[in-house]
Order: C-alpha cells, then structure tokens, then sequence
C-alpha cells in the first residue's frame, strides 16, 4: 500500500486552524460532549477568537443538539461543506447534519466510519480558526486510531481526557491514557467531571461518589498527567444541553461553570 493521498488534502484543510484539541473520554456517558460543547461556548466568549466544534462521535452524535443547532442542514459548495453557525464566531459541524431525521440509527461499518472521517477532514470548510474542539467517540477505537493518522501531519495540539469519579475507579480511563501514549497523542490534562454534587438550592455540596472523588487528581499524579479540575454535578448542565443553551450563559456563577472557566483559563 502506498501512501495515503488523502493526508496532504487533509493537511492543506487544516492549515488555517492554529489550535487543534481533542477531546477523549475511556467510556460513554462521562460527559465528553458537554465538555466539548462548553469548552466551545467558553472559548467563542472571545469575540477574537474564531472557534469551531467538530463532532467526529459518529454512532452517538450530540454536539449539535447541544449547540441548539440539530435542526440546521449544512450546505455543500465549491470550497467544501459550510459549517453551521451557532453564533458569529463559533461553527459546529457534525454527522447529525447529513442524517434524514434525528432518531436515524447510524450504523457505520469500521471502513465506511474511516472514510467518513477523512471527508469531513478535508471537505469541511472551516476557513480560519483559532480552535477546533473535536469531540470523538468514546473509548479506544480504530476511529481514534484514524484522527490521529489523518489529523497528525496538520498538528494537534493534544487531547484532554474526561473522566469521572466512577470511572477513575474502573480501568476505562488508564486505558484511554495508555492509548494515547501508544498513539503518541500529547495529553494536555484530565478533567474530572461529576465531581461532587452542588445543590442549586442551598449551594451546600455533597460528595456522592465520596470513595472515590478526588481520584482524577491522584491518577494524575501517579501517571504524570496535569489534573486540570474537578466540575461538579449539576442538573441544570443536562437541562441547558436538552434546550442548545450554553449553561455558562445561563448560571455563569454556578461552581460548574466557574469551574469549566477554570480549566480553559489553564489551557
Ligand atoms: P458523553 O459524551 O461522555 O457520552 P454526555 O456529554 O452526553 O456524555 O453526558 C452524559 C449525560 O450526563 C448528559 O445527560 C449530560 O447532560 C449529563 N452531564 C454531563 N456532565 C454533567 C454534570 N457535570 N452535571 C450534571 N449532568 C451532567
């Protein structure tokens, strides 16, 4: 096999994106999109910065509605596929956008997934970005194996790992770091997510999980990886995400927007 033609294309896509972050979780429901789609909202509070969200979570796509952006249809032109904006400086692309109706079950095969992801690599016209927040799919996969090859020679900046108490407990997320170590991928931190539960009534926080939270920063230490914050549990994030609003908009004082602020500010 000879090599693959489609990484120069990719390459040349890419090259007016100067940040690429991926965004990687050891197991579904962590809470990897809400991390991305706020790291998005947060980073486009800047009005300088050109931000875009690529959902590359093909079988569970959700960026989109997230981003309150799941009824848009993306347009093909010349220059490749427009992106959708959900403000003036932040653009969202996803899977979804391609997809008949909302509940179309997306059953890709592993070579038809690969090809997938090259196109949206090299035919998604982001124009000029400062970030590109990629949301993949969960857990370790031949897809990740795939961004990496195909978005390498572009430059990533390096992943950011989502994780929760439970999960730090479990082996899914040393798994998720070993593999990128392998891979080679620069891991730029781990974030601990439902960490603590804040009552949006009293304010007074408890520790659900109590055995294991604060696990996220003890893994770090033990693996050499930069803890980058605990967010805590808050049902409002999941209600913001239902209705496409940014919670940092919505509860900017909340300890779990404070929080996420905190993590990009470290960025
Ligand atoms: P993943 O992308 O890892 O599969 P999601 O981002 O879809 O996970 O999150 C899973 C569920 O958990 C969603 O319903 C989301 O609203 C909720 N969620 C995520 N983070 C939090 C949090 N800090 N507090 C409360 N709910 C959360």
């Amino acid at each position: 096999k000879g090599p693959d033609l489609d990484i120069p294309l990719i390459t040349e896509n890419l090259a007016g994106i100067k940040h690429k972050i991926l965004v990687l979780s050891g197991k579904g429901g962590v809470g990897k999109s809400t991390f991305s789609t706020m790291l998005s909202w947060a980073l486009s509070a800047d009005e300088d910065l050109q931000v875009g969200a690529m959902d590359l979570d093909i079988c569970g796509p959700s960026l989109p509605r997230m981003l309150g952006c799941s009824d848009e249809l993306v347009h093909e032109s010349n220059s490749g596929w427009t992106p959708v904006y959900v403000a003036d400086n932040l653009a969202a692309m996803s899977i979804q956008f391609m997809l008949p109706d909302d509940d179309s079950a997306v059953i890709w095969r592993g070579s038809k997934k690969n090809q997938l992801i090259k196109k949206f690599l090299k035919d998604v016209d982001w124009d000029e970005l400062d970030y590109l927040i990629v949301d993949t799919p969960p857990g370790t996969s031949d897809e990740h194996i795939s961004i990496n090859k195909f978005m390498g020679e572009s430059g990533i900046d390096g992943a950011l790992i989502v994780t929760t108490p439970q999960e730090v407990a479990l082996l899914d997320v040393r798994k998720e770091i070993d593999f990128c170590k392998k891979a080679g991928i620069n891991i730029l931190g781990l974030v601990e997510n439902m960490s603590g539960f804040v009552c949006p009534g009293c304010k007074g926080e408890s520790q659900i999980f109590k055995a294991t939270t604060g696990g996220g920063k003890a893994l770090c230490e033990e693996l050499d990886i930069r803890f980058l914050g605990s967010v805590p549990l808050d049902p409002r994030i999941g209600k913001c995400s239902d209705q496409g609003e940014s919670f940092l908009d919505a509860y900017p004082e909340s300890p779990a927007s404070v929080a996420v602020l905190n993590v990009v500010e470290s960025l």
